[in-house]
C-alpha cells in the first residue's frame, strides 16, 4: 500500500506557523515530513496530488457537531456525520453530549470512542456532559469523564441554570484541566420561545426567545471565568450585546472565548416569514445589527473560533407546525463555503489565512488537540481547497441521513476539494469517498 503523499505546487497556508507560500508538502506514514526518500519520489513511489492553483491547509476542525449516536441513528450516525465532515473539508470534529443516553458516563464515552474508531473516516473527539442527564442539577462524574478522554465539558442543547452548580463544575473542570463550553440560554427569559423576540416574532405571532436570555448567561460565564481563572467557551454566539460583553471581558484578560456559526452571520429572523422549519435553530436567527456585530467580533479577535453546530433532524420531524419542530440544521458540508462567501468574498472582514486559523489552530489550541498545523511531525490531516470554487448547494447530494438545511439552492464560493486524514485521502470532490 502506498503510504506516502507528495502534494505538489499548492499555496500552503499554515496559520499555526505563519506560513503562506507556494510549495510542496510531503507525507509519510501518516505524518508530515520535510521530504521523501529518493526511492519514494516519482511514479512508483508516493501518490502525487497536483495542488497547483489550490490552497493546502491544515485539516479543518469543527468543535461543535451533533452526531446522533447513540440513540437517534435515523437522523445521523457517527459514520454518516464523519462523511459530512470529510465532504466539507473537516478532518476533526468534536461531538456534543446530548445523545441518548446522554454522554455523562465513562461507559457512554467509551462506546462513542469505539464506534468512532471503527466507523468514522475523520477524527472524532467527545465532550462530556457538565451535569447528569443534562438536567442541570447534579454534576456529572467530571474526573471519570476526564480519565475517559473527553476534550471538554458542555451541556449543549441545554444550559446549566443553577449558578452554584455551574461554579462548582467549572472548579472541578479546572482541577482536571478540562475546558468548559456553554450553550448560553437563560430559560426563564427564553421560556417557550421558538424564534428571535422582535419585530418578526410579533408579526408572525410566534413566541420570542430574546437575545437578553443569551446575554445574561454570557455575562454569568464571564464572571465565573474571571472568578475561577478557568476558560469558559460560549458556543454559537448570536447577539450583538453578547459580542460587546465578550470584547470588554477579553480586553480585561478574562479567559473567555466564543464561537460563531455560519447561519448566524448568513441569515436574519426575517427568513422565517414562510414558517419554514429549516430556519429554526437554537439560538435563533436574529437581526442584521446582530450579524454586523458578530462579524465585527470575528474580525477584531473577540470571537476566535468558527464552528457549525451541525444538527441533523429527520424530514418528518421538521415537517410539522413551526413551534413543534426541533431546533437545528445541517452544517458541516456548507460551513467552509458560507464562511468564505461571507467573511472573505462579501464582507472582506478577514484574510484567507485568518479564516483558516479560526478553523484550525485556534480550535486545536483551545482544546489542546495535537492538530490544526502542518508542522513537521504533526499528524497528516490536510485539506486542499479552492476559495473561489463556485457551486450551488443541493441538499440531495448531502452525505447526511437528514436534509434539514436552509441553504438548499444557495450559490456559494469556496469548497474543499480533497480531505486527507492521517495521511490517507478519504474524500475528494471528483471521485467522492475512497472507502
Ligand atoms: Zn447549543
Ligand atoms: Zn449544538
Amino acid at each position: 500500500m502506498n503510504a506516502s503523499l507528495h502534494i505538489k505546487g499548492g499555496r500552503i497556508i499554515d496559520p499555526a506557523n505563519g506560513i503562506d507560500r507556494i510549495g510542496d508538502l510531503f507525507v509519510r506514514d501518516g505524518i508530515i515530513v520535510d521530504s521523501l526518500p529518493k526511492n519514494e519520489k516519482g511514479e512508483r513511489g508516493a501518490e502525487v496530488i497536483d495542488a497547483t492553483g489550490k490552497v493546502v491547509s491544515p485539516g479543518l476542525i469543527d468543535i461543535h457537531v451533533h452526531f446522533r449516536e447513540p440513540g437517534q441513528s435515523h437522523k445521523e450516525t457517527i459514520a454518516t456525520g464523519a462523511r459530512c465532515a470529510a465532504a466539507g473539508g473537516f478532518t476533526t470534529v468534536v461531538c456534543m453530549p446530548n445523545t441518548s443516553p446522554v454522554a455523562d458516563s465513562p461507559a457512554t464515552i467509551a462506546w462513542i470512542q469505539e464506534r468512532a474508531a471503527s466507523t468514522a473516516c475523520v477524527n472524532v473527539f467527545c465532550t462530556g456532559a457538565i451535569t447528569k442527564g443534562l438536567a442541570g442539577e447534579e454534576m456529572a462524574p467530571i474526573g471519570a469523564l476526564a480519565a475517559a478522554g473527553v476534550v471538554a465539558l458542555t451541556d449543549d442543547g441545554r444550559c446549566v441554570q443553577n449558578h452554584g452548580v455551574m461554579r462548582r463544575a467549572v472548579e472541578y473542570a479546572r482541577h482536571y484541566g478540562l475546558p468548559v463550553m456553554d450553550h448560553c440560554q437563560e430559560t426563564t427569559l427564553s421560556a417557550d420561545g421558538v424564534m428571535n423576540e422582535g419585530e418578526w416574532s410579533t408579526r408572525l405571532g410566534l413566541p420570542g426567545w430574546p437575545s437578553l436570555a443569551e446575554d445574561l448567561i454570557v455575562a454569568r460565564n464571564i464572571l465565573l471565568a474571571e472568578e475561577t481563572g478557568h476558560p469558559i467557551h460560549c458556543q454559537h454566539i448570536s447577539s450583538a450585546r453578547s459580542v460587546r460583553l465578550l470584547r470588554e471581558a477579553r480586553q480585561r484578560g478574562v479567559p473567555i472565548t466564543a464561537e460563531a456559526c455560519p447561519h448566524h452571520i448568513a441569515l436574519t429572523d426575517g427568513e422565517l416569514k414562510n414558517f419554514d422549519t429549516n430556519f429554526k435553530m437554537n439560538p435563533p436567527l436574529r437581526t442584521q445589527a446582530d450579524i454586523d456585530e458578530i462579524i465585527a467580533g470575528i474580525s477584531d479577535g473577540t470571537i476566535t473560533i468558527l464552528a457549525s453546530d451541525h444538527a441533523p433532524h429527520a424530514t418528518y420531524e421538521k415537517e410539522v407546525e413551526f413551534d413543534r419542530a426541533p431546533f437545528g440544521i445541517l452544517g458541516l458540508e456548507t460551513e467552509l463555503a458560507l464562511f468564505l462567501e461571507i467573511l472573505l468574498h462579501q464582507r472582506k472582514a478577514l484574510t484567507l489565512p485568518q479564516i483558516l486559523g479560526m478553523l484550525t489552530v485556534n480550535p486545536a489550541k483551545f482544546l489542546r488537540l495535537d492538530r490544526g498545523t502542518l508542522s513537521t511531525g504533526a499528524p497528516a490531516d490536510i485539506t486542499i481547497l479552492d476559495p473561489d470554487h463556485a457551486w450551488t448547494v443541493d441538499k440531495n447530494e448531502s452525505s447526511s441521513l437528514s436534509r434539514n438545511t436552509p441553504f438548499h439552492g444557495h450559490s456559494l464560493r469556496g469548497r474543499a476539494l480533497t480531505t486527507i486524514v492521517g495521511g490517507k485521502v478519504v474524500w475528494d470532490l471528483e471521485s467522492g469517498f475512497r472507502s
